[in-house]
């Protein structure tokens, strides 16, 4: 079965909000479709702007400023059957995909050996099925042989070693499993490390987690009987006398390993990063196996220390290799042999993985095998697919416009910070300390991973499955002992998204979450300040906030921020929660000012930033009154426009009760807190989101 740790991330929240890391983070942030134009840095004139003309004039901007600015959008979208909502984010989304589809379609007549040929080869020998077909198991007949070929614990270790793989990360996506016994992972950690930090994790279960091995829950018992007889099923079909001895044999092994376990909720605690041990700690604390040659034939001969993330994990599998028999092993890596390449095998075990596996397996159970070809190589070519989408969707002009914008933002976040009162001295230097060096990566990598190295073959889908493994976990190994890179990126340029990594204090943005409308090539600066400009500034203020308290500038986890720092921002904070708490959809539902306090906080902290840059930005303009009233009116609808969002009243009835972000139209609302935009849209005593002016909230 192929894993795609994109897909398998138990950190990814509900759409529209963060995609987490480091015990928190990464807020991913909605885009929408609309103009792919590539016009830069188009100016409005005099003549009314675009997005003006998107405003519907019949609502009074003071009463319903999201509705009065998307209105046009309001008036022409529909959710789509089947859908609880549909907004900027999903639109983008859609763009991103098809927009995908499109480089692939194209890349197969790229030039052989290049990147996007790889590319379209690995998804052309997935599609391949009368090669597939014709090839039986063959193309796993040299795994299978090295596997007849153990014949005690020493050659099962060296066997397990030559098979670690580089496919968990647990700060960054959470990733807690790995697909084979263990998983390595070389990333940076949480305690200010200058080198890059290696990570072992628990791993080799066919089933998603312990749970489903130890419940005496029916339903997880018929999962646990469904799992053995497709144990049995792919070793029968792969020739295996004894199938079923061999898939019970298997199954006891198995559920003892699965016994040995962390659960998945101790597998999510960021903590976990500090259960370091050395190498002598392995032999003392693992006993069963002779790690020193495990480590040796995985390459890690040299690393003196290691994260064991889940140590119950590490004594557990040392102790089922010493204790199970050396057959029940053999067979227990048979079949996750034939399970872990079953969808490039033959007909009868891609179905067979997919009755079992579900929506774990590429792709969801409906999709075709083009769309699942489509979903398993975006998986697997994600690096060498997001250098081509960035090179054709995210021109290095788009990426210095935005840069410039970041820039701007968030020095305007800088000079807000400096003036607040509620925040202590020391606290202060920390917070514009963090902002100085804090890395704002837009649009893609400063640097591309390089796959020269990485031979694809549009004839064996198996082979190209193993040798991008190997390729990754090379480049894993290959990290080891050399300097954390703080701009280095977790997200591929393609998923749309922001990520907040706090341990790299960095801060990155999609080339895919970079359209309009969240970010508009064609639409003027002012909107874009109010647009991607105050995303920027609401994620950047994460960093300062109470989500960034617990890391210092150096990435180490450490809270920074004093007990009087915390009642200071609380006070200033209640305004805004009780201003949330009036908000009143339905009537017996309103939005919690509490649980989405933090989130509003980032927003109204966020849009004002980016008001400040923008204002800033004008230049001699700033005193051509006309003008500057037309260009704030732009910031303010492009922030509107940003979030677009149509819901569902179930949907929005679970995000009041559940969500830390509250509903869009609520979140536009803030800007009744900038004495600007009063100004713009005219907006008087007796509007519905008018407020006098010492109740507006101003916490940066
Ligand atoms: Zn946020």
């Amino acid at each position: 079965m192929l894993r795609d740790p994109r897909r398998s991330s138990t950190s990814m929240k509900a759409a529209d909000e963060a995609i987490r890391t480091a015990a928190w983070a990464a807020l991913l942030v909605p885009l929408a479709l609309g103009s792919p134009g590539s016009a830069l840095r188009a100016q409005s004139t005099g003549d009314q702007a675009a997005i003006e003309r998107e405003a519907d004039p019949s609502i009074r901007p003071g009463d319903d400023f999201f509705s009065y600015a998307n209105g046009a959008w309001l008036k022409a979208t529909v959710i789509p059957a089947g859908k609880e909502r549909w907004n900027a984010r999903t639109e983008i989304s859609e763009v991103t995909r098809q927009q995908i589809t499109h480089l692939l379609d194209d890349a197969g007549v790229a030039p052989a050996g290049s990147l996007a040929r790889k590319v379209a080869d690995f998804r052309a020998a997935w599609l391949n099925e009368a090669a597939i077909e014709a090839g039986g198991i063959a193309p796993l007949k040299p795994l299978l042989d090295s596997i007849d070929r153990v014949r005690d614990k020493a050659s099962l270790t060296r066997f397990l070693g030559r098979r670690l793989a580089a496919d968990v990360d647990p700060l960054n996506w959470g990733v807690y499993q790995s697909a084979r016994l263990l998983g390595l992972s070389v990333e940076p950690s949480l305690h200010g490390e200058k080198t890059y930090v290696a990570f072992l994790l628990q791993g080799g279960l066919g089933l998603p987690d312990r749970e489903p091995y130890v419940s005496t829950e029916p339903g997880m018992q018929a999962l646990r009987a469904k799992y053995q007889r497709y144990i049995r099923r792919l070793l029968a079909q792969a020739g295996y006398d004894r199938a079923e001895r061999r898939a019970a044999a298997v199954m006891t092994l198995e559920t003892d390993l699965a016994r040995s376990q962390a659960t998945k909720e101790a597998s999510a605690h960021d903590q976990n990063a500090d259960s370091v041990w050395t190498r002598d700690d392995f032999a003392r604390r693992a006993p069963g196996m002779d790690w020193s040659v495990f480590f040796t034939e995985a390459g890690l001969d040299r690393q003196e220390s290691f994260v064991v993330w889940q140590p119950v994990a590490a004594t557990g599998v040392a102790a089922e290799i010493g204790s199970a028999p050396l057959e029940a092993w053999k067979d227990y890596l048979r079949f996750h042999a034939l399970d872990e390449y079953a969808e490039v095998l033959p007909r009868a075990y891609a179905e067979a993985a997919r009755a079992l596996h579900g929506a774990s397996v590429t792709g969801t159970p409906d999709d075709t095998p083009s769309q699942r070809a489509l979903a398993a190589t975006e998986a697997a070519m994600s690096g060498p697919i997001g250098r081509l989408y960035a090179e054709r969707y995210f021109p290095a002009e788009q990426k210095a416009r935005v840069q410039a914008i970041g820039a701007n933002v968030i020095a305007a976040l800088r000079r807000r910070v400096e003036a607040v009162t509620w925040m202590s001295p020391d606290t202060k230097r920390v917070a514009l300390a963090k902002l100085s060096t804090l890395y704002v990566g837009i649009g893609y990598p400063e640097r591309w991973e390089d796959y020269a190295d990485l031979t694809v073959d549009p004839k064996d889908a198996v082979g190209n499955l193993r040798r991008v493994a190997d390729r990754n976990y090379r480049h894993a190994l290959a990290r080891l002992g050399q300097q954390v890179d703080l701009t280095e990126w977790w997200m591929a340029p393609q998923t749309v998204g922001a990520v907040l990594v706090f341990q790299q204090n960095a801060l990155t943005f999609s080339a895919a979450l970079l359209q309009a409308p969240k970010y508009d090539p064609a639409a003027s600066d002012a909107s874009n300040y109010g647009a991607i400009g105050a995303i920027i500034g609401h994620e950047a203020s994460h960093f300062i906030d109470p989500l960034g308290a617990e890391y210092e500038a150096d990435g180490r986890r450490r809270r920074w921020w004093t007990p009087a720092d915390s009642a200071g921002f609380q006070e200033e904070a209640d305004g805004l929660a009780r201003q949330f708490s009036g908000y009143h959809p339905f009537p017996d539902l309103g939005v919690d000012g509490k649980l989405t306090l933090s989130e509003n906080i980032a927003d109204l902290g966020g849009l004002a930033a980016a008001f400040d840059a923008y204002r800033h930005s004008l230049g001699a303009r700033a005193s051509d009154t006309a003008y500057v009233r037309r260009q704030d009116r732009e910031f303010f609808l492009g922030f509107a426009r940003s979030w677009r969002s149509r819901i569902s009243e179930s949907a929005l009835r679970t995000q009041l009760t559940g969500n830390d972000h509250a509903p869009e139209m609520y979140r536009i609302a803030t800007v009744r807190n900038l004495d600007a935009w009063y100004d713009a849209f005219d907006a008087r005593p007796g509007d519905r989101l008018y407020l006098a002016p010492a109740a507006r909230v101003r916490i940066w």
